[in-house]
């Protein structure tokens, strides 16, 4: 038998592991040798061994980029608790504290180093770059260039500096999300035309994607929780802060352990949550996204949604901090139309430019096209990604395949109804047009006189209110940039209405209550 390769040897006596992992050992190799790569490879997949290693296994310091302190310290923790010469640079630090790493640096001292981007390019720092041995430069989060992006940072646009500073330097970016635009931006912003790609795949085969309707989203999640996952820590994400403390605040009520954790909570509280929940067990997080990036806690049973992530990228992401142990893991969410209504809302009023709103309302609508699906979930998914896969038998779709209903004459009458009353209206109003319900609202508007009036009262609400997600998540209609949820007709609804593009339902297997949430559904 031959001797273990070096990066082999380094892997089992330096991080105490037997073997690589999917594609780390050929990535190891490349950037060992002098390559450069570009990364993507799933949250937990294991993408801080990539650099990690080649930069033991060269000459030199490995410089590496990434965007969040506290992971920072965490890592650089973690390494020298396993021996290695490992430091950072960023604002925790006191300017003592700091010449001495930048000494040490120099020096040759160190094995790897951890920097912020803005420190990285400052002149100061390029100067220590300059008189240092730097081995290989790791950009973590490489995403963060991509102004496409949901964590665009300025500072990283700089970074391309290092492709004409350092040409024999080998570089390594990595990322966890990169739809193909946002692949593209990198390689350009970060000048790695010449990187060799390294795409892992994406699958998590031990969440569960479950996606459920808005009906009553708490009593639906309680009963979630009891039913699957009582004693189990868990993360609850909802979309602002006073629902992030009312939930918990409920759930606590409910006996569940449940802490909040919000950006707008003193530091203290957020840290010692943060804590409580990694440390003891059958914690359940109620958050905002701002809890999660860097968190490294493996035995997350379930993840849940309260409210619509704004992208597939997000909601992926997300999802993904459930199971990382490998074991089984769920990816539960409520959806109603008024979380699109929302997000929608939160677009259009941004500060975004057109372009870029133009992005962020594709991909909101991606992510409604994966809520409104009626095949396996996971297809849809990494469909997203730009992979392909089969039908998966573990999300809810495969597992209780929905029963369709043929609704496309109810999608004509929907759409005729938007088109005869303007294209402005939203569902609610909508719908009582069909229904033939005389509200104020339709006398005021005399919609007791368009020939859609009353022409769907065999229907109840809450497929009316299906069918106009259907629509909505396949593109023949979206919201009226006006706001206020209404709702008007896109060039794709024709095909609808000539009846050539058929539309179908998933069967309704409940009774629908509404719990004072009319407008949840
Ligand atoms: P990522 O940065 O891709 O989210 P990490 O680098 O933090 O992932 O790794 C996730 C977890 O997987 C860590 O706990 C890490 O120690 C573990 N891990 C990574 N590679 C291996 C491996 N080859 N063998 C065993 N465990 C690994
Ligand atoms: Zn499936």
């Amino acid at each position: 038998m031959s001797a273990p390769s070096p990066a082999l040897h380094l892997l089992e006596h330096v991080f105490g592991y037997r073997a690589f992992r999917g594609e780390q050992a050929a990535i190891v190799d490349h950037v060992a040798a002098g390559g450069d790569a570009l990364v993507l490879m799933p949250t937990g997949g294991g993408k801080s061994l990539c650099y990690q290693v080649p930069a033991l296994l060269r000459e030199g310091c490995g410089v590496v980029v990434s965007p969040l302190i506290a992971l920072m310290q965490d890592q650089v923790d973690a390494l020298k608790e396993l021996g290695v010469a490992a430091a950072f640079l960023n604002s925790t630090l006191d300017a003592d504290e700091a010449r001495e790493v930048e000494r040490a640096f120099v020096a040759g001292e160190l094995k790897l180093l951890y920097v912020a981007p803005e420190r990285l390019v400052t002149p100061r720092f390029q100067n220590l770059l300059q008189r240092a041995h730097v081995g290989l430069f790791a950009i973590d989060e490489a995403h963060c260039v991509s102004a496409w992006g949901h964590d665009f940072r300025p500072e990283y646009l700089a970074l391309s500096v290092l492709a004409d500073e350092f040409p024999g330097v080998p570089r390594i970016a990595l990322t966890a999300t990169a739809d193909h635009a946002t692949r593209q931006e990198m390689i350009t912003r970060l000048r790695l035309e010449q990187a060799r790609q390294f795409v892992s795949s994406f699958d998590r085969p031990n969440l569960r994607y479950t996606i459920v309707e808005k009906k009553s989203a708490r009593e639906q999640l309680l009963t979630f929780i009891r039913r699957e996952h009582e004693g189990d820590s868990g993360i609850v994400y909802c979309l602002s802060r006073k629902k992030v403390e009312d939930t918990a605040a409920w759930l606590r009520d409910k006996e569940i352990k449940a802490l909040p954790y919000h950006a707008g909570m003193d530091a203290q509280t957020r840290a010692r949550n943060q804590q409580t929940f990694i440390r003891d067990e059958g914690v359940v997080m109620v958050a905002t996204i701002a809890f999660g990036m860097g968190i490294d806690k493996p035995d997350v049973r379930f993840v849940a949604h309260l409210d619509l992530p704004k992208s597939i990228e997000n909601y992926y992401q997300e999802t993904g901090r459930g199971g990382r142990d490998g074991l089984p893991a769920d990816a539960w969410m409520a959806y109603g139309l008024n979380d699109v209504m929302l997000l929608t809302e939160m677009i259009e009023g941004g500060a975004s430019g057109e372009e870029q709103k133009r992005v962020e309302r594709n991909k909101l609508s991606a992510m409604l096209g994966l809520c409104e699906a009626t095949g396996c979930r996971r297809v849809a998914i990494l469909g997203y990604f730009g992979e392909e896969t089969h039908a998966c038998g573990n999300c809810d779709n495969c597992l209780n395949p929905p029963k369709l209903i043929d609704r496309s004459e109810a999608a004509q009458k929907a759409l005729s109804c938007v088109f005869r009353t303007g294209n402005r209206f939203g569902v609610g109003h909508l719908v009582d047009v069909l229904q033939g319900k005389l509200s104020p609202k339709v006398k005021e508007f005399c919609h007791d006189r368009v020939s859609t009036f009353g022409i769907g009262k065999d229907i109840d609400e809450p497929t009316w209110r299906a069918v106009y997600r259907q629509l909505l998540a396949r593109g023949a209609l979206r919201l009226n940039p006006e706001g206020h949820g209404g709702l008007e007709m896109t060039d794709s609804a024709r095909v609808f209405l000539r009846g050539d593009e058929p539309l179908y339902l998933r069967a309704r297997t409940e009774k629908f209550h509404y719990r004072g949430e009319r407008d949840s559904g």
